[in-house]
Order: C-alpha cells, then sequence, then structure tokens
C-alpha cells in the first residue's frame, strides 16, 4: 500500500476532515495545524485503529474510490460520465424569491433544496457549515442545524472545517440528517457509511458542493487584512456578497471588525490571493483530488459559469442530481413557479466547471508525474501521471500554481509572524506578474507588449490614455 493514512498525513495532504476520528474511535484526533486547516494526529492510534481510520481517508489508497463508492441510493436509469460521474438530471437555476435569492452564494437551489428535504419529512436536520463555528474564536464551523435555521446558513464558506465533532453528535443522536461538503467531505462520509453502519441509518441524504479546491482559514485573514482589518480584530467574513451592478462571477468580499458594526468591501477580483486560478491558501490535498463534482453525492450544487449564465448578478446554480427524489423534488418546485429550472446537458454542465476539470485532470496529470519524478509516494487516481498532460504551457501554468500554493502558506506566516501584510502582497504579486505571462502564450503577451508599447508612444506624444491601451497592469 503506498499511501494509506499515515502516508497522507506524513505528506500533508490531510484535509482534516475528521472521519478517521470516529472510524479509530477517538484514537485520533484532528487539531489545527500553522497552516491554519485541520490536520489528524495518529501518535496515539493503535495499528487496527489506523487500518479502520485508513478505509475511511478521502486521501488514502485504502478507502474506496469515488467510482467503488458509486451513489448513494443507485437506481436503474442513471447515466455516466467521467467528470460528472453517475447523473440521472442536470440543471441551471435559481429560486424566484428575490430576498433567499440575494442572501445565497449563486442560485440559492442548495438552501431551498435542503428546506425541502425537511418540510417532506426525509430528514429531521441538516449537517452544514455557518458561523460562527463551534470552536471559540472560530469563523465558521460544522453544526447540526435545525430546518428553522437553515435560511440562515446560506453562503460558501471558503474555509477549512472539521466534521470530527459534529459526526459524534449524529453517533449520538436518534434522527435523520441530511449533510452537505465539498466532494472529499461527501467520499469520507460516504466511505464511513460503509464502515459504520448507524452512521448510516443516520446520514441520509448527500449534498455536495462542486469545489475548485477548499482554502486554509488564512484565507479569510488575508483578504480581510487587505481591507485593513488585522487577523486579531476579525469577528465576520462574507466571501460571497452580490453586486447587482455586477456580473454574477465578479462578487463582493465583505468583513467586519470586532466593536464595528459597518462591513468594509471590496471586489473580490481586487484583493490579492484572491484568483482563484492562483491557488493561494490551497490546502496540499487538493493537488491530489480528481473529483470536481462531488460525484458520491445524491445531488450537487456549483455555480453555472457560463457566459450566458455568468452575466445575470442575481446568481445561477448548475445541479447535478444523483437521485430520481431530489429530482422530483426539483420539478415539482419548478411546477409550483418557486424555482427556475432549466434542463442542460452533461456537456453543459461539464462546460460551467471547465477550469477546475483542467486543474483536477490535465493538472493533477502533471502534479503525479512530477511527485513521482522526484520519488514522492502518490495516491492512486483515476488520472495517469503525465508530465505534459495539456500541453506543455498549461503544465508551465500548473506547476506555478502549486508554487504559488506553497509561497502564499509561508509568505502569510512571516506576515503574521512580523504583524506586517505587504510581504505576503509583494511576494504574491510577483508570482502574479509570472502567472499572466504564462497564462497569456506569446501571442497574447506579444499583443499585451505591443498595447503597452502604444499606450507610452501617446502618453510621450501627450495624446493622453487611448481607449482600449491600458496603461497600467489590471488588478488580478
Ligand atoms: C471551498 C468551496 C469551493 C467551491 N468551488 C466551486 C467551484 O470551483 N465552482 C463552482 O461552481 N462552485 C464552487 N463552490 C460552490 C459554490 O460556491 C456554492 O456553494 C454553490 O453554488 C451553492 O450555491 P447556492 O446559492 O445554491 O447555496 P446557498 O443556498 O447559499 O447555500 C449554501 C449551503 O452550503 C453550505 N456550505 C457553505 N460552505 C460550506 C462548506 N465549506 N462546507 C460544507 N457546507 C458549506 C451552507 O451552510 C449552505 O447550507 C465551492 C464551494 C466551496 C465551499
Amino acid at each position: 500500500m503506498n499511501h494509506p493514512i499515515e502516508q497522507v498525513v506524513a505528506s500533508g495532504r490531510c484535509i482534516g476532515c475528521g472521519t478517521c476520528v470516529l472510524a479509530s474511535q477517538g484514537e485520533i484526533t484532528v487539531q489545527l495545524g500553522d497552516r491554519r486547516l485541520y490536520r489528524a494526529d495518529l501518535s496515539a492510534a493503535s495499528p487496527q485503529a489506523r487500518r479502520a481510520a485508513s478505509r475511511v481517508c478521502p486521501f488514502s489508497d485504502e478507502a474506496p474510490n469515488e467510482d467503488v463508492l458509486g451513489v448513494p441510493h443507485p437506481s436503474d436509469g442513471l447515466q455516466h460520465d467521467s467528470r460528472l460521474g453517475w447523473f440521472s438530471r442536470t440543471f441551471a437555476g435559481r429560486v424566484r424569491d428575490e430576498a433567499a435569492l440575494r442572501a445565497s452564494s449563486s442560485g440559492g437551489l442548495t438552501t431551498w433544496t435542503l428546506c425541502r428535504l425537511a418540510e417532506l419529512g426525509v430528514v429531521d436536520a441538516v449537517i452544514t457549515v455557518g458561523s460562527p463555528g463551534p470552536t471559540p474564536g472560530e469563523l465558521f464551523g460544522y453544526a447540526v442545524t435545525s430546518p428553522d435555521e437553515l435560511p440562515t446558513r446560506r453562503r460558501s464558506q471558503y474555509f477549512a472545517t472539521t466534521m470530527a465533532e459534529v459526526l459524534q453528535v449524529v453517533a449520538h443522536t436518534e434522527a435523520r440528517f441530511a449533510i452537505v461538503g465539498v466532494p472529499c467531505y461527501i467520499k469520507a462520509v460516504r466511505a464511513l457509511c460503509r464502515e459504520d453502519p448507524l452512521i448510516a441509518r443516520r446520514l441520509v441524504v448527500f449534498v455536495g458542493l462542486v469545489c475548485g479546491h477548499l482554502k486554509t482559514q488564512a484565507y479569510a485573514e488575508a483578504l480581510a487584512w487587505q481591507l485593513g482589518i488585522a487577523p486579531a480584530e476579525l469577528a465576520e467574513v462574507d466571501f460571497r456578497r452580490k453586486d447587482p451592478s455586477r456580473p454574477a462571477n465578479d462578487y463582493l468580499f465583505a468583513a467586519r471588525a470586532a466593536g464595528e458594526r459597518e462591513w468594509r468591501s471590496a471586489p473580490t477580483r481586487d484583493l490579492v490571493g484572491a484568483n482563484w486560478g492562483h491557488n493561494a491558501f490551497q490546502p496540499e490535498a487538493c493537488n491530489v483530488c480528481d473529483d470536481v463534482v462531488a460525484e458520491t453525492a445524491d445531488v450537487s450544487f456549483g455555480d453555472a459559469w457560463l457566459p450566458r449564465f455568468a452575466a445575470d448578478p442575481r446568481g445561477t446554480n448548475v445541479v447535478i442530481s444523483r437521485n430520481p427524489m431530489i429530482d422530483g423534488i426539483l420539478l415539482q418546485g419548478a411546477a409550483q413557479g418557486e424555482l427556475e429550472l432549466e434542463p442542460i446537458t452533461a456537456a453543459e454542465a461539464v462546460a460551467t466547471q471547465a477550469g477546475g476539470f483542467r486543474h483536477r485532470r490535465d493538472g493533477l496529470a502533471v502534479r503525479l508525474a512530477d511527485d513521482l519524478a522526484r520519488g514522492l509516494p502518490v495516491p492512486v487516481k483515476r488520472v495517469p501521471p503525465e508530465g505534459r498532460a495539456g500541453g506543455r504551457r498549461r503544465a508551465r501554468l500548473v506547476r506555478h500554481r502549486r508554487v504559488m500554493a506553497e509561497l502564499s502558506h509561508s509568505a502569510f506566516a512571516l506576515a503574521l509572524a512580523h504583524d506586517d501584510l505587504a510581504g505576503f502582497l509583494a511576494v504574491m504579486q510577483r508570482q502574479a506578474r509570472r502567472y499572466r505571462r504564462y497564462e497569456a502564450g506569446p501571442v497574447r503577451r506579444a499583443g499585451r507588449r505591443l498595447r503597452g508599447c502604444a499606450a507610452r508612444v501617446a502618453r510621450a506624444l501627450g495624446i493622453g490614455a487611448v481607449p482600449g491601451l491600458p496603461d497600467r497592469p489590471r488588478p488580478e
């Protein structure tokens, strides 16, 4: 076995989900590490406890992979796609309730579906992430959420959490739960259900969130600091505030300092480290993940990042359903006028996540090849190692993203130690310039240089800025 849980932890690929705590009956613990990510501590665990934990660890070869786990409620008639996994229906849509839509990250269908599952008596409560976290001082965390509380737990929390405590609650509560999570968390609890019949009776619906990658807790701090709120003063953040004057993919980041009532905000894309392509604060585990859409969930919700949907500031979900019961609930919601729902093809659903699939498939092939070349152990993935997957330019970009992720952790640790953000900003801005060069390729780079030259000539001739000729690099 090349990549059991011991190797996952040793190589920094533990995502901190905490399923190992339950599987090992508490012999393994998880703690927040210096990267502000939960990490399993195996030091006190017996060999048997380690093996039990390894069978549910989402990055261990001892656990079943997404194809083996399949979907929670197999049914005839599901179709298969190598990127979406099994699916029954694919939709784009949103809720019609304007207030609910404004308060949601995207189309609000996740919260609507969770509420409907509770109303119909399918579940008694939902396990989801909201604020504040159960650990004092943590901005977000997993908790059991009652149906009444669900509407107050909307939005995406790009924030490392653990399920260790909340799974203890499941183990000790006679109730049926839906659980919401990013792909590796859903995979982990699905594997746990195979091992633990009691948990399997209680976790009855699995709701996945499409995931580009997770962020350590430092991500929130780095963005808030750029708004003038130092980590020690940070009280609340909002990663996805909609601005009705901007397209859905141009949302705001907002933060509030302790003792202040006013929120401060800025367009997310103006903040250093917030460009999703830069992989800032990405955990190492995400480098070896090949599941973008939570293939083992009953239903997955993401953003319909296609131009015709992204242009609409209200937000639009992509929905990948794998359970006819969920199909029925959504279609009934549309028939009753509560939802706008448009069937889309599987190819369109995949296209909404084109960047994610490039990073998790071609990008993964490159990263696996690189690690093997360095003699490092790698997990068995559904993608074979290939150092030039996606072409040489893309491979260079993939490698640069990995560098940026690593530098973000170390540069931010230094910023915290010296109570000075400037060094972090300088490092990330320098790397972002290099990223832009790799991203653009020689033709677009030449075009950019030409436009820069023309702008300089225009300035020298005193004819000011020429429309379409940027005289300064755009913000990331
Ligand atoms: C780390 C991360 C990365 C993502 N990457 C992508 C991506 O690359 N592409 C894409 O299309 N979509 C991505 N998403 C999903 C997207 O941000 C929205 O969450 C999704 O579209 C649902 O929107 P909604 O309006 O239906 O959700 P809402 O109705 O606003 O409800 C969101 C629900 O998700 C729960 N939740 C929020 N954060 C977490 C979390 N970290 N873990 C578990 N539950 C949580 C909330 O408690 C709430 O129940 C990501 C989400 C996360 C958390």
